[in-house]
């Protein structure tokens, strides 16, 4: 009789991309005895939620929050040394326009801690605040389903959202959770989202602010994980060909031509597009790819004196440039350092990146008087950071046609916006199909 071990010594997956989902898949496997092979084609790993060096200064990619309800993301940075308590900054769920809106969650069980934090937010009138609140209940009671997808702002409509209650809580909190504007997003994506935060334990909806870099964080140290477990990570090594046959499959790099049972790829979907266009069985999955729009995020690092501060590691702006403000300072220790987020398409993409750094600059200045000028700029432009979540979107499932070839990434098939988790979910269980 063939045993388990067995099975596992005759497989040696292929994962072509090291970002969260490619990182994850590797490590669910090398965790079963399971050969795997990591081809990355950048010099380092992490993707889109990568660090990056500047002026002898530690950066991301893009600055990311977390949240509680991140459930597999946490698991699998805890399955690779993390410690979550070390590792990030945790803020009970709160939302902050400067001078405008704040909602901060009690420490209640759920759903009452939000409940109670819509009646008492500030910058909503009463009116406002219990069509919040009775909104909430609604979904709860639909379970956070509803019958047929629509727009977020249809949702809205529906349940007679005014317009500042969605200027002030619903349009940032879209834009944050789906990077895609009320007018296009998924009313159904958003919902799934405000289930798991906000529906079920209060620590879901805690808000996680890493302390360290984001290749540390997980993809350097799951590297370290799958070689110690006899698997290989070749970084500045992408695949340029994949061929497939009844035997398993074929990677082309620049190093040769490489054979392995099964092929993970966790490549962006665009790059996932053109490896896969020649393989004529998977044509349906390349299409759905083909379909996805998709929409940026802008980040602008502002290295100021240390001595500046914001008035708390994370808040927002009303109608301004800036939708979210973070201090890197409070958050991981490097003062004078402030992060300012811009997410999905809007009118900063016309601007130059000295332009949109002016207005930045002003705006810190008009709204909390910091007067001082930064020693340094730096403008991160993710014109595709991640793919536009509309309603009723057709996303390619992990498993294919071919049962040699899987696909992982935050743009298939899940619950999920495009996220850590939605990546690191898509990685578990491409895992799990091949075992
Ligand atoms: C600026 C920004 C801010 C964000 N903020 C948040 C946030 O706050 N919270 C959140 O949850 N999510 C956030 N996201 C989304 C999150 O970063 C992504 O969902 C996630 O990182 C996607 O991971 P992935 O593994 O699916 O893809 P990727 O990270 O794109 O990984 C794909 C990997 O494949 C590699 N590759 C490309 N071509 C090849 C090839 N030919 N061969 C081999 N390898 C190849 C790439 O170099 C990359 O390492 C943000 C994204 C951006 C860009």
């Amino acid at each position: 009789m063939v045993s388990l071990q067995d099975v596992a010594k005759e497989l040696n997956v292929a994962v072509v991309g090291g970002g969260y989902a490619g990182m994850t898949a590797a490590v669910e496997l090398a965790a079963r005895g399971i050969s795997v092979t990591v081809y990355e084609s950048a010099q380092q790993l992490g993707g889109r939620a990568r660090a990056v060096r500047y002026n002898d200064t530690q950066l991301d990619n893009g600055q990311h929050l977390l949240l509680g309800c991140y459930r597999e993301t946490l698991r699998i940075i805890g399955m690779v040394g993390g410690d979550i308590k070390q590792d990030f900054l945790c803020l009970p769920l709160q939302l902050e326009l400067h001078n405008q809106f704040s909602l901060k969650a009690p420490r209640l069980p759920a759903p009452m801690h939000l409940l109670v934090a819509f009646l008492k937010a500030h910058g909503l009138g009463w009116n406002e605040r219990f069509k919040a609140a009775r909104f909430m209940l609604a979904l709860q009671k639909m379970q956070f389903h509803l019958p047929q997808d629509m727009t977020v702002n249809a949702l809205l409509d529906l349940y007679q959202q005014d317009h500042n209650l969605k200027l002030k809580l619903w349009e940032p909190l879209c834009i944050a959770a789906l990077n895609t504007p009320i007018h296009k997003a998924s009313a159904q994506v958003m919902l799934n989202v405000l289930r798991d935060a906000l529906n079920r334990k209060r620590a879901d909806s805690d808000m996680l602010l890493p302390r360290l870099d984001f290749s540390a964080l997980f993809p350097d140290r799951a590297a370290a994980f799958v070689v110690q477990r006899d698997g290989q990570v070749f970084m500045s090594e992408g695949a340029e060909l994949i061929t497939v046959n009844e035997l398993g499959v074929a990677i082309t790099t620049a190093t040769g031509v490489h054979r392995h049972s099964h092929v993970i790829c966790a490549a962006p979907p665009v790059v996932t597009a053109k490896l896969l266009r020649p393989i004529a069985a998977l044509q349906a999955s390349v299409a759905q790819i083909d379909a996805l729009e998709h929409q940026p995020i802008y980040t602008l690092y502002l290295q100021y004196p240390p001595q500046v501060q914001l008035p708390g590691p994370m808040l927002g702006l009303h109608q301004r440039y800036s939708q979210w403000l973070f201090d890197k300072g409070r958050i991981a220790g490097q003062r004078g350092l402030i992060a300012s987020v811009i997410s999905a398409e809007g009118i900063h993409q016309d601007l130059s990146q000295g332009g949109l750094a002016n207005k930045v600059i002003a705006e810190l200045r008009e709204e909390f008087g910091i007067t001082e000028t930064p020693q340094w700029y730096k403008v991160i432009a993710e014109k595709r950071a991640t793919f536009c979540c509309s309603p009723n979107l057709s996303r390619p499932n992990q498993v294919t046609a071919l049962p040699q070839i899987l696909l992982a990434g935050d743009y298939t098939a899940g619950d999920y916006p495009a996220t850590l988790e939605g990546a690191v979910m898509s990685g578990v269980r491409c895992a799990a199909a091949i075992r």
